[in-house]
């Protein structure tokens, strides 16, 4: 027996591990003091009324012999139709048109990120931003592939565009960005879909921020650019969208258009999920169901308009301060640069001491995000304005 050594090949995820030591020592050590954290990638906001009322009634649909459900429907690997039309229809919304057997429904976006690696050979290699969510890096390692780098710099506004003279076969772009909260415009991704053409590679598009875009020169899909269909998956999840984080649901689009080597990868895709994945629960799909309903949708606006405050709030307060940042604009996540040249774990211990406020170094999501610092919009707006007040007071000059 032989484990997978290539997990040997994998950093120590110490990034939120060591802000949860590093905090929890210092309350330890001041339990007088009110340490505010705005370092969660997680969401606060209770579910909308709408969801829950959905719920409820598919729990009682589980109580009768007549509308009880058990494993989903064989025909779309386990995606309820009333699910899938709703996702077809938010799609719509943004002028893209999907067929039902073009969407598959996961239990979030993060599995799917990894599972769907399946489907390509191990000899593709990997371009990946630098910084980014660190999913995509790790599940590639455990994998054997080669990884390489797009660099995100303040240069460029943490948008690397495409170098034709890099080859790569599995492109990654995540628009809204975790960690920068920098969007691509659909503009700008006509270049990526003209690159991965030319190379012949496969775009993974990560779209769990989609819903915090508010116009529509930024992407929501990468399938509002052109010909996107022939060349891009496209993952994205009701987490941040509807508050999911603790529901569990996504999806993932796999089009018709996208061949390879002669094979249709929506087909390799629902092979691999009819084998290794037997669906979403019912009580969740119905859940997520009326996410996209009028009144789910009318509701999960209004807790995304309350993440967007607060992200106002932390953009006005750097603006105040002169800091330069990403972010915060189209996403919950504001990425600034450490005041007076520090970096990103000095500037870290110089908030939680001196503000008592807690955030999340860059450099824990790649060698480029050393120098910077994550803010998010995720917790209440109370604490978000009294953090701020308190990051004015501690760096007005
Ligand atoms: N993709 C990105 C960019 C994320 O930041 C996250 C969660 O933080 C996910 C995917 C995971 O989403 P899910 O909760 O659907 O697994």
């Amino acid at each position: 027996m032989k484990i997978n050594e290539n997990y040997l090949n994998l950093k120590d995820s110490y990034l939120f591990a060591t802000v949860g030591r590093k905090t929890a020592a210092y309350k330890a050590a001041h339990p007088e003091k009110d340490v505010i954290r705005l370092s969660i990638g997680d969401v606060t906001r209770p579910l909308a009324p709408a969801v829950i009322e959905a719920m409820h009634k598919a729990v009682d649909d589980m109580s009768r012999a007549e509308t009880f459900h058990g494993y989903g429907p064989d025909q779309y690997c386990y995606g309820y139709d009333v699910l899938i039309d709703s996702i077809k229809g938010s799609y719509a919304k943004k002028g893209v048109t999907l067929s039902s057997s073009e969407v598959f429904i996961s239990d979030g976006a993060k599995s799917d990120c990894g599972n769907i690696l399946d489907i390509f050979s191990e000899d593709n290699v990997v371009l990946v931003p630098d910084p980014v969510y660190p999913v995509y890096l790790d599940t590639n390692i455990m994998a054997g592939r080669k990884v390489i780098f797009a660099d995100a710099t303040k240069e460029n506004g943490f948008l690397p565009m495409p170098d034709e003279s890099v080859r790569a076969d599995i492109i990654y772009i995540c628009s809204p960005n975790n960690p920068t909260g920098a969007a691509y415009t659909i503009e700008q991704l006509k270049k990526w879909v003209a690159y991965a053409k030319k190379m012949d590679a496969v775009i993974l598009y990560d779209a769990a921020y989609e819903y915090f875009v508010d116009d529509t020169v930024h992407a929501r899909s990468i399938y509002q650019v052109e010909g996107a269909k022939e060349c891009a998956i496209e993952l994205c999840s009701y987490s941040k969208t509807a508050g999911f984080t603790g529901v569990r649901c996504g999806y993932t689009i796999v089009p018709e258009a996208l061949i390879r080597g002669g094979h249709s990868l929506n087909r390799l895709w629902a092979r691999r999920q009819s084998t290794k994945f037997n669906g979403v629960s019912y009580i969740t799909q119905m859940g997520a169901a009326a996410v996209f309903t009028e009144e789910g949708e009318r509701q999960i606006r209004e807790n995304i308009d309350y993440y967007r405050r607060n992200a106002k709030t932390i953009a006005d307060c750097l603006d105040e301060l002169g800091i330069w940042y990403t972010g915060g604009k189209h996403s919950p996540y504001i990425w600034l640069k450490c005041p007076d040249g520090m970096d990103s774990w000095t500037f870290f211990d110089y908030l939680l001491e001196n503000a008592n406020v807690v955030g999340t170094p860059g450099s824990g999501f790649g060698k480029n995000g050393e120098g910077f610092f994550r803010l998010t919009a995720f917790g209440t707006h109370e604490n978000t304005e009294r953090a701020c007040a308190r990051i004015k007071a501690l760096l007005k000059k």
